[in-house]
């Protein structure tokens, strides 16, 4: 397949690699939102987020949490934001699903979840919308 990110787990574009294991493979990202930007993606190829089961998310972010974790304490942050660009739509430009990691420090002035869309919908049918949502799992 030809796939950017499968390329770089088989090793056949170099990357910064930061942690490996069976599931996942992390690097840092070529063009750093702030310094520590990591990438971890699963091995296995998936295009997006919403094509995985459980099982292979609950490995993504397992292994999300203990690189989370290495990243805040070796890089002595105070914190980070931990997100998926999930379908062109929502920014994403390499269809092998992957997690940001990108490291925040005092005075770096950015933003946070609430400033990538900023729509601000009426809140009115919030009770319909969230009996819509809430029956589809039954
Ligand atoms: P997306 O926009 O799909 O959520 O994220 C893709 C990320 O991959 C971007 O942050 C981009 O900087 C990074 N990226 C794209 N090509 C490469 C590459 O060849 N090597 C590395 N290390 N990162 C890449
Ligand atoms: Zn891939």
């Amino acid at each position: 397949m030809d796939c950017l990110f499968c390329k770089i787990v088989a090793g056949e574009i170099p990357s910064h690699k930061v942690y490996e294991d069976e599931f996942v493979y992390a690097f840092l990202d070529i063009f750093p939102c702030s310094e520590g930007h990591t990438i971890v993606l699963p091995k296995k190829h998936f295009d997006r987020f919403t094509d995985m089961e459980g099982k292979d998310a609950s490995a993504l972010f397992t292994s999300v949490n203990k690189i989370s974790k290495v990243l805040e304490n070796t890089l002595k942050l105070e914190g980070m934001n931990v997100g998926i660009n999930n379908g062109e739509i929502a920014g994403q430009t390499v269809p092998h699903v992957h997690v940001h990691i990108i490291p925040r420090r005092a005075g770096d002035g950015e933003g946070n979840m609430h400033t990538i869309v900023e729509l601000n919908p009426s809140t009115d049918n919030l009770p319909e919308l969230a009996k819509t949502i809430s029956k589809s799992f039954d």
